[in-house]
């Protein structure tokens, strides 16, 4: 186990743990053979932060958010924590969920996709479309508010699926591998795009993804998970500056971590 639980740069490191995991193990039954999907992950996450957690297909990575989100229970003997001392957190409620593909209601229009949660979770509609129609701005998709998701290009309804996820003002957002099905040049777009809206929102954001460049360029830390069998090898501070740009993936320390990295999953 070399995973350390070290302080991120910036603000985040002052404020308290919001998130900690320690030693969080899945076994699935899998034809009566246990299958361990997950073991041994240890990390926080603080307030404000954005984290990403990255690693080969099948090594459990989406087991692990389905976890943080209380949609999977961890096996015995794991202790998950969210919220800590003073912050009380109710999983359904505090938790916002982007998955890869957008899962827009395709009879809905942009902003009533976008209230979804917030009707489900029975919060005033008035202030639910208010609140829908500020995320479109943030996401730049005011216009498109009456549309239907047929209307919009794939980056567009990721985009929608952001801001839905925003839409209840969850302490913490998670997002499955959100860019997956994007073209590489939207995608880097959408990147310099979910930092903005980080930046603005303040949300604490744990991202999953098999990108090790969008790992290392969206995160504070990146949380390295490895195959066969699936454990946690390293949580990794990123020091780039707080305010990154594209141009940030052509540097040298850019580099050194994507490398770093590319090494702990064997891939150099
Ligand atoms: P990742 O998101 O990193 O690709 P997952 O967390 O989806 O990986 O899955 C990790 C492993 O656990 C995979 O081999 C997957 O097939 C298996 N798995 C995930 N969910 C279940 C389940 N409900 N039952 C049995 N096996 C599962
Ligand atoms: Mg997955």
């Amino acid at each position: 186990m070399h995973a350390s639980a070290e302080p991120a740069h910036g603000q985040a490191a002052q404020a308290a743990p919001f998130i900690t995991l320690r030693n969080v193990a899945k076994t699935f039954v899998r034809d009566a053979t246990a299958f361990k999907a997950l073991s041994d992950a240890s990390f926080d996450v603080r307030a404000g932060e954005f984290v990403s957690l990255v690693g080969p297909s099948g090594c459990g990575k989406s087991t692990l958010l389905r976890i943080l989100a209380g949609l999977l229970t961890a096996d015995e003997g794991s202790i998950v924590s969210i919220g800590g001392p003073g912050n009380p957190f109710t999983p359904g409620r505090d938790v916002g969920i982007a998955f890869q593909q957008p899962l827009l209601l395709k009879w809905r229009r942009v902003v009533e996709n976008v209230m979804l949660p917030a009707e489900i979770l029975g919060l005033p509609l008035r202030e639910s479309r208010e609140r829908a129609r500020d995320l479109l701005d943030l996401v730049g998709l005011l216009q498109a508010e009456r549309k239907y998701p047929y209307e919009l290009s794939g980056g567009m309804q990721q985009r929608v699926a952001i801001a839905r996820a925003l839409v209840h003002d969850p302490k913490l957002v998670l997002m499955d591998e959100p860019f997956g099905a994007l073209d590489a040049l939207t995608r880097e777009r959408m990147n310099v795009e979910l930092l903005r809206i980080w930046e603005k929102s303040g949300k604490t954001i744990v991202l999953v993804t098999h990108g090790i460049g969008e790992a290392v360029f969206l995160g504070q830390r990146v949380v390295v998970l490895t195959a066969g069998p699936a454990r946690m090898a390293a949580d990794i501070p990123i020091d780039l500056p707080p305010r990154r740009t594209l141009e940030l993936k052509t540097s040298e320390a850019f580099g050194a971590y994507s490398r770093h990295i590319y090494g702990l999953l064997g891939m150099s």
